[in-house]
């Protein structure tokens, strides 16, 4: 298949290509997605093929306005709203009930569909012009890091998807927080771009992110995305606490050309490294992840080094990712 790359302004011919049951790549201000008209079934099935993505891997519905929500969603249960109220256009995503005409392919047969109103104009105008919501996940291969700019997508994806909009890099970088609202209290599934804190401000009982609760061996996962790997490049992701990388490093010491490093400390001797990249705070950590990651598979790096941050604030998406990048 050859793909066809779009610019900002031929945001109309991409939504064509979604009218037509093609998928588009497209830019939020998460991560880019990969989408497909969320009520045809056949779309969907386009998007597991694309990615390698296992069928029991649900897919987030990516509306452009609350009003198309009533397409997907049987019901909205009050803390849902107010927490959509206080958050949306964003990045956080929602478990609703789901109606009968989403197709079992998105939600890989539960009977609640998760849904989004990102706040990225391009992926707004587009779900709009598209005039259906999109069923939207990474826009990538299964299990690599997500993809965080247009390159990324295209490295990933190019001639196995129709479409690709070129917008710019992601500005937030990681995906968005899963909180499943059927449930009371309702439940973080998934650490993203709201933080724990913000959500605690809307609902006090809302129940924290919990790793062990998703582990392989877990019966009756209930965000069964996040039993699967997840996030990895080829090169061995290895996270340290801030202060011990020296001693990490004495397994690598005389390769670190082959060493790729992330964190918001300098290391040491950082003109040894094959690449450094210092942040100035987390948010341009967590913003600056998952290109690191690509960044190393390109240059053919062995280890990528990740300091480890305090899991406060989007600390803990980035130590989920972290985690789960270096199982
Ligand atoms: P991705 O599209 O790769 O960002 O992953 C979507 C995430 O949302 C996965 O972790 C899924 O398990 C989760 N998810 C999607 N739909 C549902 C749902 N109906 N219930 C619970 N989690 C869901
Ligand atoms: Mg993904």
């Amino acid at each position: 298949m050859k793909t066809t790359y779009f610019s900002a302004l031929e945001l109309v011919a991409a939504a064509e290509l979604i009218k037509h049951g093609e998928l588009a790549a497209f830019p939020t201000e998460t991560v880019y997605g990969l989408g497909a008209d969320a009520l045809n079934a056949i779309a969907v099935q386009k998007i597991f093929e694309a990615k390698g993505r296992p069928a029991d891997n649900p897919l987030i519905v990516h509306v452009a306005d609350v009003s198309q929500l009533a397409l997907v969603a049987r019901s909205i249960p009050v803390i849902a709203e107010k927490l959509m109220a206080r958050f949306w256009p964003g990045p956080l995503t929602v478990v609703l009930p789901k109606r009968q005409e989403v197709s079992s392919f998105v939600t890989a047969g539960l009977d609640t569909v998760a849904v989004r109103f990102p706040s990225h104009p391009i992926a707004i105008e587009l779900i709009r012009l598209a005039g259906t919501p999109l069923a939207a996940p990474s826009a990538n291969r299964s299990g690599s890091p997500s993809a965080t700019t247009w390159q990324a997508v295209a490295d990933d994806l190019d001639g196995r998807i129709a479409g690709i909009i070129k917008g710019e890099p992601t500005s937030f970088g990681l995906e968005s927080t899963v909180v499943d609202a059927t449930c009371d209290p309702p439940r973080v599934l998934r650490p993203g771009g709201v933080t724990f804190e913000e959500l605690k401000e809307v609902c006090d009982a809302i129940q924290p992110f919990s790793s062990g609760l998703f582990d392989q061996h877990t019966e009756g996962v209930n965000s069964p995305g996040l039993k699967y790997k997840h996030y990895q490049p080829r090169a061995k992701v290895v996270v340290f606490a801030a202060g011990s990388l020296e001693s990490e490093l004495q397994r690598a010491f005389d390769r670190l050309n082959q060493v790729h490093y992330i964190g918001v400390n300098l290391p040491a001797n950082p003109l040894r490294f094959g690449s450094v990249m210092a942040c100035c705070d987390v948010d341009e950590y967590a913003t600056k992840l998952f290109d690191t990651f690509r960044k190393a598979d390109t240059a053919g790096a062995k280890w990528v080094y990740c300091e480890a941050v305090a899991e406060v604030g989007i600390g803990v998406a980035l130590m989920d990712r972290l985690r789960r990048a270096s199982q």
